[in-house]
């Protein structure tokens, strides 16, 4: 029996959506425009996308009954982080099409099996080791020196599950820090600029990228987003190729980004695949503004197996996160002209915690 798929679907499809933080809500808020209803699936009672989804379930994704009847309500389920149990996704996507579908997940949501895969498609990645033991890591840390980075196998995001090996760090320390969670070891990249590819493919195979966008981090999290990166015309054209490659290879259907990092300069400048993210991702919040589709609308076109749309840049972009406190400027950013604001309806501003973002457009130079 072939899985199901998603072609056929038109307004009035319902998608489902597992997760209910800001990027379900936004995915829910861009569904409406196209007259696609969505049920937001979650555990949280507060999520934020309930306040825009049509209906919702508040649910553990262990619960195979309520999964049952979300999948029998949906006529598509997509999810809006990567860390879907594997049994979660098997189960829906043996009741409804489920897009981006379970190698996607499988490949990107352990640290390990994606490098192998970036590097098995002939892209470059950091050089790296897989830790299982102390032992494991004494062995890393020779063959790839320090400065050097220690990572959790799953579970990591914004910098959670990492610790660096600096010229002194006690390993016994490092491997405690981590939990003795199954690891890789990375060798430390000297890169340049941190950049991204935002991009989508269709389930008939259809490929649109948004601009490369430049990502400046403040203390692991996202803090800016700059469009377009300040890399060469070539550099550019090699990194959608990398996320090309990367669709293609998992038969990818739905928005996804791809973190790299830029090395060397001049003719040397080349890009290293850091991390795949199979879903909207912070990166691409410009696009709201910024290009002509949306990441938001886009995934919603791809999921449902509607026409991609197309993802030209609209001027010079540049996304800011409203972290924590930053967000009790949004007075400020009201009345500031060219500035979009997006909340997320979150009520404590808990530091660290993505409360909302603000995009400024520029008009092209000359
Ligand atoms: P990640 O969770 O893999 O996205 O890593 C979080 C951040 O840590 C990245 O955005 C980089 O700033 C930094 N980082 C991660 N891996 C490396 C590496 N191999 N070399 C240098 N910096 C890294």
């Amino acid at each position: 029996m072939s899985a199901p798929d998603s072609t056929g679907l038109g307004p009035g499809a319902v998608l489902g959506i597992l997760g209910g933080g800001q990027l379900a809500r936004m995915l829910a808020l861009a569904a409406a425009d196209l007259g696609v209803r969505c049920h937001v699936f979650a555990p949280d009672t507060d999520s934020p996308a309930f306040d825009v989804a049509a209906r919702h379930t508040v649910g553990d994704y262990e619960d195979e009954a309520a999964l049952a009847r979300f999948a029998d309500a949906v006529d598509v389920v997509t999810y809006e982080f990567e860390n879907v149990p594997s049994a979660t996704a098997a189960f829906l996507a043996a009741r409804t099409p489920l897009h981006p579908g379970a190698r996607a997940l499988a490949v990107t949501q352990d640290r390990l099996s994606e490098k192998r895969f970036v590097a098995g498609l002939g892209l470059a990645v950091a050089p790296f080791e897989s830790v299982d033991s102390l032992a494991d890591l004494e062995a890393a840390a020779a063959e790839l020196g320090r400065p050097s980075i220690l990572k959790t196998r799953r579970f990591g995001y914004d910098g959670k599950g990492q610790v660096k090996l600096a010229a002194g760090t006690d390993l016994t320390e490092a491997y405690e820090a981590i939990g003795h969670f199954p690891a890789i070891l990375e060798g430390f990249v000297p890169f340049s600029r941190e950049v991204s590819v935002v991009a989508a493919r269709g389930a008939d195979g259809a490929f649109a990228a948004f601009d490369v966008c430049e990502n400046e981090h403040r203390d692991h999290i996202l803090a800016v987003t700059r469009v377009p990166a300040a890399i060469s015309p070539g550099t550019s054209v090699t990194a959608i190729a990398a996320a090309h490659a990367i669709a293609e290879a998992l038969g990818y259907v739905g928005v996804f980004a791809v973190e790299m990092f830029v090395v060397g300069g001049g003719q040397d400048e080349h890009v290293i695949v850091n991390e795949i993210a199979p879903r909207v991702h912070n990166s691409g919040h410009w696009t709201s503004e910024g290009a002509e589709t949306s990441q938001f609308h886009q995934h919603v076109r791809a999921v449902c197996g509607f026409p991609l749309g197309s993802a030209a840049r609209r001027g010079v972009v540049e996304m800011q996160n409203l972290i924590g406190d930053a967000a009790l400027r949004w007075r400020e950013l009201l009345v500031e002209p060219g500035a979009h604001l997006h909340l997320y309806g979150k009520r404590d501003a808990r530091p660290g915690r993505k409360m909302g973002h603000v995009t400024r457009v520029r008009p092209e130079a000359g």
